[in-house]
């Protein structure tokens, strides 16, 4: 069976919101996780273009513990994460102790954020990259949760929608000019809903 994780829709509008979007359907206590195993949050990570190609070969090389208990930790981020968007998209004061988990992510991954002369500006200005030389495979969650920090600072929270159908939850950022897009995807929830219009214009005819 091919690996779910590489044909996950990227749909939410920014990588933070895509990640909390690894789970199948958030309305059901057991759905799905797309993210089964550690390196399923790296192959996801450089879907998104979060990591490098190559940065996984790194992380897989660390011990197998480290790697479960970094997939724990990914699960859990991703929780908190969902809370805390949630709470944003519904206008509800956000929840502290997610708040404070990923104050506590950001606080242990930050000695692997870096700048550096951006070599695609010939080297003329800074950039800011993750150097993961020597890090522990939960330091691969820095760049989602460093995203995810700064989304929650600068992004357009009235732009942030939770997607209705019953099977789904996801959460995506509504782009659209006059914010009037309802569904985080149109070829999967979208379509359902036209086609359960469908039929049931076709019973009441
Ligand atoms: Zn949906």
């Amino acid at each position: 069976m091919a690996n779910p994780i590489n044909d996950i829709e990227i749909v939410g509008g920014h990588p933070a919101v895509d990640f909390v979007n690894t789970v199948h359907n958030w309305r059901a206590p057991d759905a799905p996780d797309y993210l089964q195993e550690y390196a399923d949050f790296l192959t996801w990570s450089q879907k998104v273009g979060l990591l490098w190609k190559g940065a996984e070969k790194h992380f897989l090389s660390r011990p197998d513990w480290e790697q479960r208990a970094a997939l724990d930790e990914v699960r859990l981020l991703r929780t908190d994460l969902h809370d805390l968007f949630a709470a944003l998209s519904a206008g509800k004061p956000l929840p502290q102790k997610a708040l404070e988990h990923l104050n506590g992510v950001i606080r242990s991954t930050v000695a692997w954020r870096c700048l550096a002369a951006d070599p695609k500006d010939a080297c003329r200005s800074l950039c800011c990259l993750w150097e993961f030389r020597d890090a522990p495979a939960q330091a691969a969650l820095g760049p989602v949760a460093w995203k995810a920090a700064e989304w929650l600072e600068l992004g357009d929270a009235n732009r942030l929608k939770t997607c209705p159908a019953d099977n789904c939850g996801w959460l995506f950022v509504d782009t659209s000019k006059n914010r009037s897009r309802t569904w985080c995807s149109m070829k999967t929830c979208g379509n359902a809903a036209k086609v359960r219009r469908f039929r049931a214009r076709q019973k009441s005819n």
